[in-house]
């Protein structure tokens, strides 16, 4: 079988959903979405915390973020698809001087932009979020329009909405090989068939250096494995006791930006994770349960309920992780017809949004509007790299 399209998507994720979605916006619908698993959003996507924020350190971040959350909270009337939307705040509790420096200045940064961000003494956060351990805390730092949605709400979304103008979306279909004729791209080989087309766009993830692989493009996205842990109650309502609630009973996202430990409310459980700093790059997504007894130790101090909580699931996804942990969103100058949009490392979902917007734009010939440098798949022969501080 062999079709043709203007526009391939590799990968259907939130990513290439987002992608799709805006191409259809700018009138461009005969666009092929594939992906190899049975669902979207299968990937990094259906794995991740939900977590969405302004506090990052760089300006590019966070104008991803302005405009991502912005989308976010019109969703339902824009995009016409529910995402569970709750902006119960991001609280960074900071324990290390260096640490504090470098959050007044990021603080300082997201007040230029017109951020609201508080900067808290230990008191200040534990009142945010009862049953918290302040143990060794100095600062933190909030911001209450930041907050946690539904991943796979945001990607099904703009899934639908794209496919309601006209895309195909071919699931359970891998991409295997792409086909270069004259410096620029001319087919996609599938598990179904070739699809004949002047312009893809790499939109796999973590799996997106294997599709860069494909047309000999060194595309810098390494993965890593990453858990997360819900934990539920030992009794009912014993965590929401009025005199002394053991846990928060909003969303709020709370980071120790030491260890990394985070967790929020999910349903009546608690969701947890932490990274592991020794772990190495791979594919590998099975649960590693000896890490659990290394997470505890720290969840226990922040969340001291979490020590009687029974685990009742766990999981483990990918980072999609760039050298300088910036997202790679455009084309790639060497390859004509070859675009990028992955190595969100660890913080994509919630730029989403934004980011397919961009990629859009771009293709389309239309001005962003905003400063891509920082995105270019360029910078890193360059060597001009600026790392974004903020990844957990
Ligand atoms: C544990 C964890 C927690 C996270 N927490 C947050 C958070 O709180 N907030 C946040 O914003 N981000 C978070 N993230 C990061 C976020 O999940 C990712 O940045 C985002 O989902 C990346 O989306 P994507 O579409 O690029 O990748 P994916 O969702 O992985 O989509 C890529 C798709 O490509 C498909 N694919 C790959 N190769 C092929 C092929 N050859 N042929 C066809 N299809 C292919 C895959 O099956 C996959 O569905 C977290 C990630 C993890 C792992």
């Amino acid at each position: 079988m062999s079709e043709t399209a203007d526009v391939v998507i590799i990968g259907g994720g939130c990513m290439g959903a987002s992608t799709a979605y805006h191409l259809t916006r700018r009138g461009v619908t005969n666009l092929i979405l594939v992906e190899r698993e049975a669902q979207l959003g299968a990937g990094s996507t259906g794995r991740n915390a939900g977590g969405v924020r302004h506090q990052f350190s760089s300006e590019a971040n966070i104008t991803l973020s302005i405009e991502s959350i912005g989308v976010l909270e019109r969703f339902r009337d824009e995009v016409g698809y529910d995402i569970d939307f709750h902006q119960d705040g991001y609280l960074f509790l900071l324990s290390r001087p260096e640490h504090v420096a470098i959050f007044r200045r990021n603080v300082e940064l997201q007040r230029r932009l017109g951020i609201a961000v508080d900067w808290l003494d230990p008191a200040g956060a534990a009142s945010l979020a009862p049953g918290l351990g302040v143990d060794g805390v100095t600062a933190a730092t909030f911001c209450a329009r930041d907050g946690i949605a539904d991943p796979n709400g945001v990607t099904m979304g703009f899934a639908r909405a794209a496919q309601s103008a006209g895309v195909r979306v071919q699931r359970e279909t891998e991409v295997t090989g792409v086909r270069v004729a004259a410096d620029r791209i001319a087919a996609v080989e599938t598990t179904r068939g070739v699809i004949e087309t002047r312009l893809v766009v790499n939109a796999a993830g973590p799996h997106a250096s294997l599709i860069g692989r494909m047309v000999e493009l060194d595309v810098p996205v390494a993965p890593y494995r990453r858990h997360i842990f819900i934990a539920q109650s030992p009794a009912p309502g014993l965590w929401e006791r009025r005199d002394a609630a053991l846990v928060p009973s909003s969303r709020i996202m709370v980071i120790d930006f030491e260890t990394t430990f985070y967790f929020h409310r999910e349903g009546a459980g608690v969701l947890f994770g932490m990274s592991d700093p020794d772990e190495p790059s791979g594919f590998d997504t099975t649960v590693r349960w000896d890490f659990l007894d290394e997470v505890t130790r720290v969840a226990i101090r922040r969340l001291p309920a979490l020590a009687d909580a029974a685990i009742s699931h766990a999981w483990a996804g990918l980072y999609e992780m760039t050298p300088d942990a910036m997202p790679i969103i455009g084309p790639v100058d060497q390859l004509r017809g070859f675009y990028v949009i992955a190595g969100f490392s660890g913080h994509g979902f919630q730029h989403s949004p934004a980011a397919g917007r961009i990629l859009a734009d771009l293709i389309v010939g239309r001005d962003p509007g905003l400063d891509v440098r920082p995105f270019r798949f360029g910078r890193f022969a360059q060597g001009a790299l600026q790392p974004e501080a903020n990844v957990v």
